[in-house]
């Protein structure tokens, strides 16, 4: 038995095998490890030590090695059973191979197959990568060709622009040049057709001469001609003023049942007393007031009225009104007669548009009623529609706000403009015109300045006994009467005189205007920007009347301002010392009232620090006390304050003597006016 030799640490720790084969692949010499790791014997097949499936890659080996150097061959083999890859190296040796093989190792395999894997998968993305890349081109090219077709459309579409503009504004043009030429004709032939009406009733009249029957009838087509010819010129001319915004709302307050009654009276007499038709009025179930112009929505009643009785040979023509939603109301001409074709419901509504039928030969008409009627019930903030069906008869619904837009938003104005708001310069603006009003309201609105609307010379002067405005805005050609004399009024009024005028009317009486007073003269329309500069300017120049009074008393604040009640003053009131100097910093008033005694700093501390800040150092201060001042109280507050005033024998007269003199000695000495 020869004892084992113990491997040399260097042969334990390599991992090399050599071996020394013949061109057949038989083993002809293994070194030690060879053997132990191998069992590789003399006289074995190297391919016999492959692993399952791999024996060609080790023939391979086997083949190239014989002719020539190969490196890093790797082939699996068996090392006790289980497949273990080799790197060979291998050389042609005596007609065979040498072959040396290093064991790799199984975690350097193992990230090998990790290394390939993720390089096929890299290969892959690569791959997909490049797809991508070729697909994102694809829809580069076709977003590019999209871009050049938009751009060529949108050029498109820029020439259609201007080209519908210019068609736009001279359609606009045309529309305008019509209305003006219509509204021109329509008057001109008003006059000779009341005439020749006229002279038709006179022929007629018996009074003056008898006609003979062949005479008779012809003056009565003469007649019948001029007065369509006559209809027809009138709603060319309502037509044209409401297409040229030149009709007026006249509204007025009417309740429904009244209305209906007045409405009966005027179409009854258009029945025959046997006629086969029936006008019946139905009643509203509640009280229904409305604010809107009465005569326009008579005017498209009527003519829906005598449109039913005209298409209505018999049955009945029903009239009926109620509210509607929203603060509607809702008027329906109902009737049992001819109806009238689905496919012409929205033409009838145009200029001209009749329908034919052997009935509309028999009666008059000129194919303007509904489009006015429609026009009307827009302007009065509505609308105009028709249900209907041939042979049944016709529903023509009539719906408009139960008060009128304007007068809704004008009520609003005149609401606010009860309470004065202190902070905002109060502008009195006369002008009837409702919608140069809303305009006025909403430019000074913005702007620092209250509009205080007045429609009549009374309510102007109801206006100003309460208030004294900054400036007033005055509109000479009103409704019914001119503003000449109030101008004047104001101007020679002592009271009054001081307030600047504006005079802003549509005739160049400027010469007129500026001999009564007024202190600028404007032709309408007037652009913002001119009114809110010369506004401001004007209210600047006008006399001062901001005060505020610093007082902890409740009670003396309240008969303070009562007592300034409708004077040109407007009252700020503070209850304590600081406050009170925090609204003199900030509000810049006119004048300041201070009580002697406050309760958490004595006049003299507010009157220091006053007159420390340069915003309310040149503000006069009137002191006003219920208490006996020693003497170097007085002498103190004589020179810092402008009057001093005794609180119980104070009277409305003093106080605004005293409150003029502190003004007017402020301004005199070359303080600034602070107003504006
Ligand atoms: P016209 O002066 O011809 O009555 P309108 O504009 O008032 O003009 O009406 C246009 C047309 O609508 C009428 O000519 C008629 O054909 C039709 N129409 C209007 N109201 C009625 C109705 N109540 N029933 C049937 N047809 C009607």
């Amino acid at each position: 038995m020869t004892t084992p030799v113990p491997t040399p640490l260097w042969q334990a720790l390599s991992r090399e095998v050599a071996l020394a084969c013949a061109a057949s692949g038989e083993i002809l010499w293994a070194d030690e490890r060879a053997v132990r790791l191998l069992e590789a014997k003399p006289g074995h097949s190297l391919r016999a030590l492959a692993a399952q499936g791999t024996e060609d890659k080790v023939e391979r080996l086997i083949t190239l090695a014989r002719d020539e150097r190969v490196e890093g061959w790797e082939v699996v083999l068996c090392v006790a059973d289980k497949p273990c890859t080799f790197a060979f190296r291998g050389a042609p040796h005596d007609g065979g191979v040498a072959l040396v093989g290093s064991l790799v190792p199984e975690d350097y395999a193992a990230s090998l197959s990790q290394v390939s894997e993720t390089l096929s998968e890299l290969a892959a993305l690569h791959r997909e990568t490049e797809r991508q890349q070729r697909e994102l081109k694809r829809r580069a090219d076709e977003l590019l060709r999209l871009n050049r077709e938009l751009e060529e459309s949108n050029r498109g579409v820029r020439t259609l622009h201007a080209e519908l503009d210019e068609k736009t504004e001279s359609l606009v043009r045309a529309a305008e040049i019509k209305s003006r030429v219509v509204a021109n004709v329509s008057h001109e032939f008003r006059t000779p057709l009341h005439s020749i009406l006229g002279l038709a009733r006179l022929l007629l009249n018996p009074a003056n001469g008898t006609l003979s029957g062949e005479q008779h009838k012809q003056v009565q087509f003469i007649r019948g001609s001029a007065e369509a010819l006559f209809e027809l010129v009138s709603d060319l001319l309502d037509l044209s003023k409401l297409e040229s915004g030149k009709s007026t709302l006249r509204p007025t307050r009417f309740n429904a049942r009244d209305f209906q009654g007045a409405l009966r009276g005027m179409m009854r007499p258009l029945i025959p007393a046997d006629s086969p038709v029936d006008l019946r009025f139905t009643e509203p179930l509640d009280e229904l007031l409305l604010e809107t112009d009465e005569a326009k929505v008579s005017q498209v009643l009527r003519n829906l009225v005598s449109n039913a009785l005209k298409f209505t040979e018999k049955g009945h023509v029903t009239v009926s009104v109620r509210a509607g939603p929203d603060d509607t109301v809702c008027f329906q001409v109902s009737d049992s007669g001819i109806g009238i074709a689905p496919e012409h419901h929205q033409h009838i509504f145009e200029e001209f548009a009749q329908v034919d039928s052997p009935l509309q030969k028999k009666v008059r008409g000129t194919g303007l009623g509904l489009s006015l009627s429609r026009r009307i019930a827009e302007f009065l903030g509505g609308d105009l529609s028709v249900r209907s069906t041939p042979g049944q008869g016709s529903t023509f619904t009539f719906t408009l706000p139960r008060v009128h837009p304007e007068v809704a938003e004008f009520a609003g104005i005149t609401e606010r403009s009860q309470h004065l708001d202190p902070t905002l310069a109060p502008v009195l603006v006369l002008e009837d015109d409702r919608q140069t009003l809303f305009l006025y309201e909403k430019y000074l609105s913005r702007s620092g300045f209250q509009v205080l609307p007045v429609r009549t010379v009374d309510d102007a002067r109801r206006t100003l006994q309460r208030v004294r405005p900054a400036a007033v805005v005055l509109d000479v050609m009103l409704e019914g009467e001119t503003s000449w004399s109030f101008l004047s009024e104001l101007k020679t009024n002592e009271a009054t005189r001081d307030i600047p005028i504006l005079v802003v009317t549509l005739m160049d009486r400027e010469q007129k205007a500026r001999a009564l007073g007024a202190d600028e003269f404007w032709l309408k329309p007037v652009a913002e920007e001119q009114l809110l500069r010369k506004l401001t300017a004007m209210a600047r120049a006008s006399p001062v009347r901001k005060l505020l009074i610093i007082d902890d008393d409740d009670v003396h604040r309240y008969l303070f301002r009562q007592m300034l009640n409708n004077s040109p003053y407007v009252l700020e009131e503070a209850a304590t010392g600081p406050v009170g100097i925090r609204m003199a910093r900030e509000g810049s008033p006119d004048l300041i009232f201070l009580d002697f005694v406050l309760p958490d700093m004595t006049a003299f501390d507010v009157l220091d620090e006053l007159k420390a800040d340069p915003r309310t150092r040149d503000i006069p201060i009137i002191l006003h006390t219920a208490h006996q001042l020693k003497e170097e109280e007085r002498q103190r507050l004589a020179k810092e304050t402008s009057t001093i005033l005794a609180k119980h024998t104070l009277s409305r007269e003093v106080a605004i003597a005293r409150i003029r003199d502190a003004l007017n000695k402020s301004i005199g000495s070359g303080g600034e006016v602070r107003r504006g």
